[in-house]
């Protein structure tokens, strides 16, 4: 007899807990499994957060956020991603990843169904699959951008929305503006809501980030801190789409999250009022992996953005076993199965510095030809 509930059963982070395990474990290990910006979060926005403490800015705030946030946020959207957006259309979250559970739970029935396209950043089917919706996967492969003709034959009377993520995790594809639209005219005509997750927005090196609630009314789009201004642990992000949802998500808020971070929120508006430039600098270090990997023989697609690499393992070899040897070289990496149905690839991500950076390729470059000799040479008759 068990206490937990079977919900649970829908729950496997394991290869997170894995890669945690072997941090703490490892001495001196080279870690290119977070996803952390090498940076950190910057004096002005800590000096925000610090004079909210002084300032007794410490209690509940509204279940939607501080007005000063959302509306900095709705001008930030409205100028930068072209959507047409209220204050009041603007929620704070403790993270996009409670954020995602929050939209699931205003919008999802059990029996709908979620389009969820794989490669995918976990929470996506997990979350679904946890409030009995059913996710249907429709893969990228074989360059990691959408295809159109899968969405679209995957459209059932019960979809109800379709997920997308643009700069990628775990793949780093940005997906073309026109792309997105096929998908928005999909939506449109089946009627059909999009939760867009742009998080990486600003990690482009290719091509240009195209925020899909501008042409499509019936997104959610979501975004937050984390990544960009490198405040992964002062947990708040922001949901904006239409004016329902919003509200639903308000209602929930009430009784599950009742306020994000006061001091968080308030750090997040001086984070918005002075924006970092790092684009130029993780292009150096994509720049520098792609080649390198290219050069070590793997095929490499997506890399357009964010900061990741998903890349098939050669030969013959499992995620877990590559993961594993990959160990023993002291290099952490993540098993491709945490972010995909599909079998044989791993998550390089470069949120990491370059010195560490060059130190992984190091030992990428002796466990590749390490793990392609032995099967090789276990191949010879
Ligand atoms: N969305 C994507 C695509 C991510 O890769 C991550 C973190 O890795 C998140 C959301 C998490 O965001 P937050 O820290 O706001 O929960």
């Amino acid at each position: 007899m068990t206490f937990i509930s079977n919900r649970l059963e829908y729950f496997d982070s394991s290869d997170f807990r894995d890669a945690v395990k072997k941090r703490q474990e490892l001495t001196d290990p080279i870690d290119l499994s977070i996803g952390i910006p090498e940076e950190l979060t910057a004096e002005h926005i800590k000096a925000a957060g610090i004079k909210a403490i002084q300032e007794d800015k410490t209690v509940y705030t509204p279940a939607n956020g501080i007005p000063e946030l959302r509306k900095v946020i709705a001008d930030k959207l409205c100028h930068e991603n072209k959507l047409t957006c209220d204050p009041e259309q603007v929620t704070i979250v403790p993270g996009l990843t409670t954020g995602q559970l929050l939209v699931y739970l205003a919008i999802l029935d059990p029996g709908d169904e979620v389009i969820v396209l794989d490669p995918y950043y976990p929470p996506y089917p997990h979350l679904a699959s946890m409030i009995g919706a059913h996710v249907v996967y429709v893969s990228t492969l074989p360059n990691f951008q959408p295809d159109i003709p899968a969405i679209e034959a995957s459209i059932t009377i019960r979809t109800k929305v379709i997920v997308i993520n643009s700069p990628n995790n775990p793949t780093g594809a940005v997906y073309p503006e026109v792309t997105l639209r096929k998908i928005a005219q999909l939506a449109k005509q089946h009627n059909i809501l999009i939760i867009s997750d742009e998080i990486y927005e600003h990690f482009v090196y290719e091509g240009q980030h195209f925020s899909i609630g501008s042409i499509y009314p019936n997104t959610i789009t979501m975004n937050g801190f984390s990544k960009e201004f490198a405040m992964t642990g002062w947990r708040v992000g922001y949901i904006s789409g239409p004016t329902e949802i919003i509200d639903a998500i308000n209602e929930l808020q009430q009784y599950s999250v009742m306020s994000s971070s006061s001091i968080a929120q308030h750090a997040a508006i001086a984070a918005l009022t002075h924006r970092p430039h790092m684009t130029e600098k993780y292009k150096q270090k994509r720049d520098l992996l792609k080649q390198q990997l290219e050069h070590m023989g793997y095929d490499v697609h997506g890399m357009q953005g964010a900061f990741y690499a998903f890349i098939k393992v050669p030969a013959d070899l499992s995620d877990v076993d590559f993961v594993n040897c990959a160990t023993d070289h002291n290099l952490i990496l993540v098993a491709g199965r945490a972010f995909s149905r599909l079998n044989g690839f791993v998550r390089i991500s470069y949120g990491a510095d370059l010195e560490t950076l060059k130190k992984g390729l190091d030992a990428l470059k002796g466990l590749t030809k390490e793990v392609t000799n032995t099967t090789t040479s276990s191949r010879r008759p």
